[in-house]
C-alpha cells in the first residue's frame, strides 16, 4: 500500500465484538438463536419507549443537541448535580477515549486491572500513554495491588464496578481507601457501567464521593440495564473543569438525538429498571443451583452476566452452543481462556440454555 499510516497503529489492540445473531443464523442455517454473549438487557428496553422512538424519528434531519441539555437536566436533577458536571457521550467507552485525549499523553501511564475491559487499555494506547497492569486478585480487583503501581507519571486509575469480565465487586471500605490513598493529581475513573445491577445494600453512594473532590469521575451507561445498547448513549460524572475539558475534544455532534431523547424516557421508568435489577438477581440463584448440581464453576456475579469455567476443552462447548443457537462469549478473549461468560436472559431462554449447556458439558466431559 502507498499510504503511509502511523506505525503505531497497527500495534493497538483489536477489540473483538460478540457475534451477530444475522452472523450464527447464516452459517449455522438455524432461525432461532439467542444472543448472551454482550451483557444487553435481554428483556429489552422499558415498555413505551420503541413507540417514543417511532414518533421521535419524525424529526431526525435536524442535528441533535450538541449540548445534550434535555438528559444533562434530568441527569442534574437525579444526582443533584449542576449540568456542567455531566458530559454525555456515544456511550460509555467514548467519554472513556475523551478521558485519554484529554489528560494522557506520552510519558504518562495509566493503571488497570488485568484482565479488565478492553477500551481503557486501547484509548490510553491510542494518546502515547503506557498501561500498567494488575493482575485481578482471584477474580476481584486487587485494590492494594493497584495503588501500589500508582507513580508520578500515572495520570488515570480505572477501577470498574462492578467488574467485566468477572462479574466482581468492589466493597465499600476498599472504596474508602482508593479515596484516601490515591494521589489527589490521579483522576479515578470509576466505571459503573452495571451499577443498576448491584443489590442495593451493595451499592456504594459514590456520587456522595464528589463534594470537595475533583479528582473522581463516575462512568453509567444506558446500554445496559436501560436497555438502549444500539442507540449508544452513556454518561460521564466529574468535577466542572473536568468535564469542560472533555467538552473540549468531544466531537460536538457525538450523540444521536433519538438517543437524547430515550435516554430521558428510560432515566424514568425507575419501576422497570428495579424490576429487571431483582428478576436478574433471582435468575443468577437458579443459574447457581444448577452449576452447583453439576459440579461447574462458576464466579458468584454482581451484574447480569455470569464467567462460568467451562473447561479446558472451552472452544469445543462455543461450537456446541453455536449449533444448538446459543451465542456466548467465549474467555479466551476476555482473558479468561477456558472459561464462558454468559448474559442472563428471560426465564425461559435460561432455562434452555442451563438444559443444553449441562448437557453439552456432561458429553465433552464424561
Ligand atoms: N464499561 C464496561 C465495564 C462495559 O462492560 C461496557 C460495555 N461492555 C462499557 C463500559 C461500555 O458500554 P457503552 O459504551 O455501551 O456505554
Amino acid at each position: 500500500m502507498s499510504l503511509k499510516i502511523k506505525k503505531w497503529i497497527s500495534d493497538l489492540p483489536d477489540y473483538v465484538a460478540g457475534r451477530t445473531l444475522e452472523e450464527i443464523k447464516k452459517e449455522y442455517r438455524i432461525s432461532e438463536v439467542y444472543k448472551m454473549a454482550s451483557n444487553e438487557n435481554l428483556y429489552g428496553m422499558p415498555p413505551g419507549l420503541s413507540k417514543k422512538l417511532v414518533s421521535d424519528i419524525e424529526s431526525i434531519y435536524y442535528y441533535p443537541d450538541s449540548s445534550h441539555n434535555l438528559i444533562r437536566n434530568r441527569l442534574s436533577e437525579v444526582y443533584g448535580l449542576s449540568p456542567d458536571e455531566i458530559i454525555i457521550g456515544s456511550g460509555s467507552d467514548q467519554i472513556i477515549e475523551m478521558i485519554c485525549d484529554s489528560f494522557v499523553g506520552p510519558g504518562d501511564n495509566v493503571v488497570i486491572a488485568d484482565p479488565t475491559f478492553p477500551i481503557y487499555d486501547k484509548s490510553a494506547l491510542k494518546c502515547g500513554g503506557k498501561v500498567i497492569k494488575v493482575p485481578l486478585d482471584g477474580f476481584r480487583q486487587d485494590i492494594s495491588g493497584l495503588l501500589e503501581v500508582v507513580d508520578k507519571d500515572t495520570k488515570i486509575l480505572f477501577l470498574t464496578n462492578p467488574q467485566n469480565p468477572t462479574g466482581t465487586n468492589i466493597t465499600a471500605n476498599e472504596f474508602t481507601m482508593v479515596l484516601e490513598e490515591l494521589d489527589r493529581k490521579v483522576l479515578l475513573v470509576l466505571d459503573e457501567a452495571y451499577y443498576e445491577y448491584l443489590q442495593p445494600e451493595d451499592r456504594i453512594d459514590t456520587i456522595e464521593s464528589f463534594y470537595g473532590r475533583d479528582n473522581l469521575m463516575v462512568l453509567r451507561t444506558f446500554s445496559k440495564i436501560y436497555g438502549l445498547a444500539g442507540l449508544r448513549i452513556g454518561y460521564g460524572l466529574g468535577s466542572k473543569e473536568a468535564i469542560a475539558a472533555l467538552n473540549k475534544v468531544r466531537l460536538p455532534f457525538n450523540v444521536n438525538s433519538m438517543a437524547q431523547r430515550a435516554a430521558v424516557y428510560a432515566l424514568d421508568s425507575r419501576g422497570y429498571i428495579d424490576e429487571i435489577s431483582s428478576k436478574v438477581h433471582k435468575h443468577k440463584q437458579i443459574y447457581y443451583g444448577v452449576l452447583d448440581e453439576n459440579n461447574i464453576e462458576y464466579v458468584r456475579s454482581y451484574t447480569n452476566f455470569i464467567l462460568i469455567n467451562s473447561g479446558e476443552n472451552s472452544a469445543a462447548v462455543v461450537e456446541e452452543l453455536l449449533k444448538n443457537g446459543f451465542i456466548v462469549r467465549p474467555g479466551e478473549c476476555l482473558g479468561f481462556p477456558g472459561y464462558i461468560r454468559v448474559t442472563i436472559a428471560t426465564a425461559e431462554i435460561n432455562k434452555k440454555f442451563l438444559d443444553i449447556f449441562t448437557e453439552i458439558y456432561k458429553y465433552i466431559y464424561k
